[in-house]
């Protein structure tokens, strides 16, 4: 029996089947479609609900407008920023709102910029309702067309005077002096800058105390800062509204007086400084009293940019102090010329460590009661090939400033070193070598490490080698002296107060400093027979160095008188023309041979 396959089914029944199977797929498609759509008008609907909740709840005032830049929608936080109600602002211009006036063009080149890069951010101003004006951070982006034109824009903007003013505090606080509140360093040259622009003539004034460091250092901080804080009051009593005072820093004030006659009324303005200033100050139950030197530059004859005046005002200040302080001083073309003679000095004394044009020369020091002699202090010496030998105080004070002193003071380190050793083989064992150091060769990095090569290098014996430091460089930070001393007397080097009696010591820092020896400047040894205070001064110091234990050297020392009365007071060495000046070192090998041999007369 044949098999009954499709196409072995009847005509209609076939025709029923497919045309059903048709109706079917269209009408599932449709169902598709249908639940699609549904699905995405939800998706759009819970989109826009969302964005519609983000309008409305954001801090960000957001303002719609149209190409015109009217408003045309607004979120509340609108109202919450301005003021403003919807009602008042809708269809008004977006200028209606803001403080600066903003021209078409303003207009056209934020549209270019949104245009462009899809956004404009800036700060601009607006006005409160309530009639103040305040900074706002605003951003534009454009809301595009199907032909990609912007139909309308988003701008959105918060405010941002909190901030603004935190800004502002932390830059006053950048400009201004925290202890006195009065402008600082930075401030006072971005105004004196600003006045010079505008040419004005005005005179400037640096003005010092003259003795903030003594009343710093013994009667403490807290009543340094506050007669700093009652100075910088006076000077503001001594001035106009439109001059300006500032401090420097450390007991630096600056007074720019602002005045078409400057030049003619700063010296009389200067003396009323001084005589305010000179009054008794009543701080924590002291009455202090201070007076002040004050040095004078005028705009333009005196620089003509802020940082050159006040270089050349700070010198005539000095020359202020160095005559008697307590007085003021203009600057002068003869301080001008001191100061280019200073600069060629400094230029020579560079090339001049090149060249190495240096020379050590050595000072016997004499065992007063064994009459031999026990050590030598190195001395320099420029022998300048045109000036021929230039001595240390035409130059120390120029290479201290400009800190060529330390790789010059290193040289006299290497040198003296050298030397040692060299005498060392010449039979010269236990002679002690002085080397002079300043202040910032003790503050130096690579002293420590200096000393280590050196001693290493040349094998020096502990107490061979002695470093001299000025009482002023000792107590002027006597705590960081104190703990670097320490580091050198560890390694065995001596240390010795070079000068003493010209500064003043606070016994209780002298007492904590390593110290081997004093040398008593020589100012006290000259008039050691006539001046009875100086004579004081001489037993007293050899009293000290007993009490604490350590040796004492007399320095200008240059005649037999005074090597007796240094010795009658127990003084153990003394150094002087009595016995010889500083030699080079060859001369200096003979004279010790000589003066061992007692063949030596002194004059
Ligand atoms: P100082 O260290 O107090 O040196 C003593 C000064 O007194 C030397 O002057 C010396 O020549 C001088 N002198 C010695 N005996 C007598 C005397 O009997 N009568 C007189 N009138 N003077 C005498 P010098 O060599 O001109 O040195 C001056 C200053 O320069 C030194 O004073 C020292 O502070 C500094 N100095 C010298 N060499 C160096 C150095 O290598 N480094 C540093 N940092 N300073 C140095
Ligand atoms: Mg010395
Ligand atoms: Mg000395």
């Amino acid at each position: 029996m044949p098999t009954a396959g499709w196409g072995q089914l009847s005509q209609p029944v076939n025709w029923v089947l497919m045309i059903g199977g048709i109706l079917a797929l269209i009408l599932s498609t449709l169902a598709y479609v249908w639940l699609r759509s549904i699905q995405q008008l939800r998706q759009r609907d819970a989109e826009s609900r969302l964005a519609r909740s983000v309008f409305n709840s954001s801090n960000e005032g957001m303002l719609i407008t149209s190409p015109r830049d009217d408003v045309i929608g607004m979120n509340p936080a609108v109202t919450a920023i301005t003021g403003y109600t919807a009602a008042e602002l809708l269809g008004m211009p977006l200028s209606f709102l803001t403080a600066e006036n903003i021209t078409p063009e303003d207009q056209r080149k934020v549209h270019a910029a949104v245009s462009q890069h899809g956004v404009w951010q800036g700060e601009i101003h607006a006005r409160h309702k309530g009639g103040h004006v305040f900074p706002v951070a605003l951003t534009v982006t454009a809301v595009l067309d199907q032909s990609g034109k912007p139909s309308s824009f988003i701008n959105t903007f918060s405010d941002i005077s909190e901030r603004k003013s935190n800004e502002a505090r932390i830059q006053d606080l950048a400009l201004r002096d925290t202890l006195t509140g009065l402008p600082n360093r930075m401030d006072l040259y971005n105004r004196l800058e600003a006045l010079l622009k505008q040419g004005q003539s005005l005179a400037v004034m640096i003005l010092d105390l003259d003795n903030f460091k003594i009343i710093n250092d013994t009667l403490g901080h807290a009543v340094g800062d506050q007669l700093l804080v009652e100075v910088g009051k006076r000077l503001m009593t001594a001035i106009n509204p439109r001059d300006i005072v500032s401090r420097l820093g450390g007991d630096e004030f600056v007074v720019v007086l602002v005045n078409e006659h400057a030049s003619q009324v700063a010296g009389s303005l200067a003396e009323s400084i001084l005589l305010k200033l000179a009054r008794p100050y009543l701080i924590e139950g002291y009455e202090l009293h201070s007076s002040s030197s004050i040095g004078i530059g005028i705009y333009p004859v005196d620089g003509n940019d802020a940082s050159s005046l006040l270089k050349n005002v700070d010198t005539a200040m000095y020359e202020a102090k160095s005559h008697g302080k307590n007085n003021y001083k203009f600057f002068t073309e003869k301080m001008r010329e001191q100061i280019s003679e200073r600069l060629r000095l400094e230029n020579h004394l560079r090339q001049a460590l090149f060249r190495q044009e240096f020379e050590l020369h050595y000072q016997p020091q004499v065992h007063i009661a064994s009459g031999q002699i026990t050590g030598v202090e190195a001395l320099i010496r420029w022998n300048h090939p045109q000036w021929g030998m230039v001595q240390p105080d035409k130059f120390i004070r120029i290479a201290e400033d400009s800190n060529l002193i330390v790789p010059l003071g290193e040289w006299v380190l290497q040198e003296a070193c050298r030397q040692i050793s060299k005498w060392r083989g010449e039979g010269l064992d236990e002679l002690c070598m002085s080397v002079n150091i300043s202040a910032r060769q003790l503050q130096s990095r690579h002293l420590f490490s200096l000393i280590d090569h050196l001693v290493a290098t040349h094998d020096i014996k502990p107490g061979t080698l002695e470093l001299e430091i000025t009482e002023s460089v000792a107590m002027d930070d006597p705590e960081k002296t104190i703990s670097r001393m320490k580091k050198l007397r560890a390694k065995g080097v001596a240390l010795a107060i070079d000068d003493f009696g010209t500064g003043y010591s606070s016994l209780s820092y002298l007492k904590l400093l390593p110290l081997t020896r004093l040398k008593i400047d020589r100012s006290f040894v000259k008039d050691i027979e006539t001046d009875p205070n100086d004579a004081a001064i001489c037993t007293a110091t050899i009293a000290l160095a007993q009490i604490l234990d350590l040796g004492l050297v007399a320095e200008g020392v240059e005649t037999e008188a005074q090597l007796n009365y240094l010795r009658e007071q127990g003084c153990d060495t003394a150094q002087g023309y009595y016995f010889s000046k500083p030699l080079p070192a060859q001369q200096l090998f003979e004279f010790i041979q000589r003066f061992q041999q007692g063949q030596v007369t002194t004059p």
